[in-house]
């Protein structure tokens, strides 16, 4: 009966509204129903050890299943879910099922050390109780904290450099360790490097996309691989869409990549099976 009541409500706003408020407001009803059946899902994309070719880790990714069936991709509700204050809801519900997934993998005789990457909106950043939500959860799960890696993108860090500085010095108390997603594609400072507790960099997916055709990529790649060694951070590529590539990071002694030519995020029993398949190391030069 609930229902109903909502969807006389939005005939009665799409009446009067623009085309762009009324699908907002469609996508937070969806956003709503979604959170209300239990219809968030994460996905979750392997990240390939690039010294020896095995998987040790994934990155979690929301998902949204329409009643249908059919998905709803982040590109399409993340923007709408901050906007109407729904994002920390959906942020819980992808830290538990992740935490829910490592114990999981951690069991099976795949990957006792098998790590997740969960990505966090700066307004979870900003919540005082992001810490102890993400021990609690680590705790409900007997996982320990090097388990899990949380990603952060610069504009996170910032609209409020004090507080993120505070939530992260806490996150790396606990243990947790945090990379810089979507490292270059910014206002990339340097200086977030000085300044906050990061350990991982993941390099955005623009500059991969252009290696081995575009110099000026390939020495900005190779060069943001030489710094993060020397301040001791591990490397992860994004978007790696050719085989080829892999080679090529490995050449540069880029730690990881992730992308399609190794796999597409997919749900957990998937990635079950494809871990037992890729037992084999993946690397074939
Ligand atoms: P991201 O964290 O940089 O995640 C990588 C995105 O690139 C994912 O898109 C992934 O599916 C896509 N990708 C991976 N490999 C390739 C490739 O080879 N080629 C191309 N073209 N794309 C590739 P997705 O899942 O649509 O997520 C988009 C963004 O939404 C994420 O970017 C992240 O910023 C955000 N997001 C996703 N899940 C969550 C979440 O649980 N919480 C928060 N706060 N943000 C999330
Ligand atoms: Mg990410
Ligand atoms: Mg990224
Ligand atoms: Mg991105």
């Amino acid at each position: 009966q609930a229902k109903l009541h909502t969807r006389g409500d939005v005939s009665r706003y799409t009446a009067r509204m623009g085309d762009a408020a009324s699908a907002e407001l469609a996508t937070e009803l969806e956003l709503r129903a979604a959170l209300e059946d239990q219809r968030v899902q994460i996905f979750l994309q392997p990240r390939l050890d690039l010294v020896d070719g095995v998987c040790r880790g994934a990155e979690a990714l929301m998902r949204i299943r329409r009643a249908d069936g059919s998905l709803i991709l982040p590109g399409d509700f993340i923007a709408v879910a901050e906007r109407c204050g729904l994002m920390p809801r959906l942020g819980a519900v992808v830290l538990e099922q992740s935490c829910q997934a490592l114990s999981t993998l951690r069991r099976s005789s795949l990957g006792e050390d098998f790590r997740l990457s969960v990505n966090l909106s700066p307004l979870e950043l900003h919540d005082e109780a992001l810490a102890s939500r993400v021990e609690a959860a680590l705790c409900r799960h007997g996982l320990p904290a090097s388990a899990l890696e949380l990603e952060l993108t610069e504009t996170a860090l910032v609209d409020d450099p004090l507080a993120a500085e505070r939530r992260l010095s806490e996150l790396r108390a606990l243990g947790v360790a945090i990379a810089l997603d979507d490292f270059g594609a910014g206002f990339s400072g340097l200086s977030h490097l000085l300044r906050f507790p990061i350990s991982v960099l993941k390099i955005d997916r623009s500059f991969i996309e252009r290696l081995r055709s575009d110099r000026i990529a390939d020495a900005l790649v190779e060069g943001l691989v030489g710094m993060a060694q020397r301040l001791g951070l591990r490397v992860v590529a994004e978007g790696i869409e050719r085989h080829a590539l892999i080679t090529a990071l490995q050449a540069m002694d880029c730690d990881e990549a992730q992308g399609y030519a190794i796999a597409k995020p997919m749900p957990l029993e998937s990635l079950v099976g494809w871990l037992d398949s890729a037992r084999e190391p993946q690397l074939t030069a």
